[in-house]
């Protein structure tokens, strides 16, 4: 670069050079955002990554003492994560500027790849429409993962009389499927209970094997560690995400007769399971201890 083309400013992830000529990779930065897109990927909104952040007492890019989630937001939105430029004119006043003539690859040290960008914007598309913008609760470890084994929709978080259930996506828009549920207490308890089991990771080798380990160790603080529980969980639905591939449950055992719309959801039927596949592993079949 010559030197009427001093750089003004950088995104707050990468460094200047004294002459202001370069930009500079700075590598616990480049760490932290790809952490950041690995957390929105892992299904963590925006106020969740913050929270978790700020848990971790992870520092800012700024003065600022915490993370604030439109920061999180706007990097997770912003192309230059992947070295791309996108020339803006601020002609007419506008004061975000309006593209200007095509994208410049490759222009900002990348810290992530494009995949690792576009993935991301899937994640976030589908978190916002499954949990609203204010996603500081991370009820559901599990969102995005089981499916109902009667008619093969989405298995979603519910509440019933105050107590949260997983239930089919159709018996809450009305349809019918099972009419039935699995309180989500006893439903984590049970899945983490399956995971935690020696018996699965002495099948496993390498690295599969040390990830199901890393996930048990999280399992172990979760009920040992109540203090940074938050973080814990965040760090599991993270982990589920890698390692789960399927997870097909089974509300009302083998046997579900479909039920009217208008009837009451039954909630922890006997002889309710589920069937949970690792990486590309055999599909397992795990019943409740209730
Ligand atoms: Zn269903």
């Amino acid at each position: 670069m010559s030197d009427n083309k001093k750089i003004s400013a950088a995104p707050s992830w990468l460094g200047l050079s004294e002459d202001r000529e370069r930009y500079l990779f700075i590598p616990e930065r480049a760490e932290i955002v790809r952490r950041i897109f690995e957390l929105a990927i892992g299904g963590m909104g925006s106020y969740a990554i913050a929270n978790y952040l700020d848990e971790k007492k992870v520092p800012t890019f700024t003065q600022s003492e915490t993370w604030d989630h439109t920061t999180i937001d706007y990097m997770l939105r912003n192309r230059a994560t992947y070295g791309e430029y996108q020339p803006k004119s601020f002609a007419g006043g506008h004061k975000k500027g309006i593209p200007n003539g095509p994208p410049v690859p490759n222009h900002y040290p990348a810290v992530i790849d494009r995949n690792t960008y576009e993935t991301a914007q899937i994640a976030r598309k589908q978190n916002l429409a499954n949990r609203g913008r204010k996603g500081n609760e991370l009820a559901n470890i599990f969102a995005g993962l089981p499916t109902c084994a009667y008619c093969g929709n989405e298995v979603v978080l519910h509440h019933v009389t105050n107590i949260q259930v997983l239930a089919c996506e159709q018996v809450l828009n009305g349809v019918g499927c099972s009419r039935t549920a699995w309180t989500y207490r006893d439903f984590e308890i049970t899945l983490l209970g399956f995971l935690a089991h020696p018996a699965l990771a002495e099948r496993l080798q390498g690295e599969q094997k040390d990830k199901l380990i890393k996930l048990i160790d999280k399992i172990v603080d979760l009920s040992t560690n109540q203090e940074r529980s938050y973080a814990v969980r965040v760090d599991i639905a993270v982990l589920l995400k890698e390692i789960v591939t399927k997870i097909v449950v089974h509300f009302a055992g083998d046997v579900s007769t479909p039920r009217l719309p208008s009837a009451q959801i039954s909630k922890d039927v006997r002889g309710r399971y589920f069937e949970i596949r690792l990486w590309d592993g055999r599909l397992d079949k795990c019943l409740s201890i209730s």
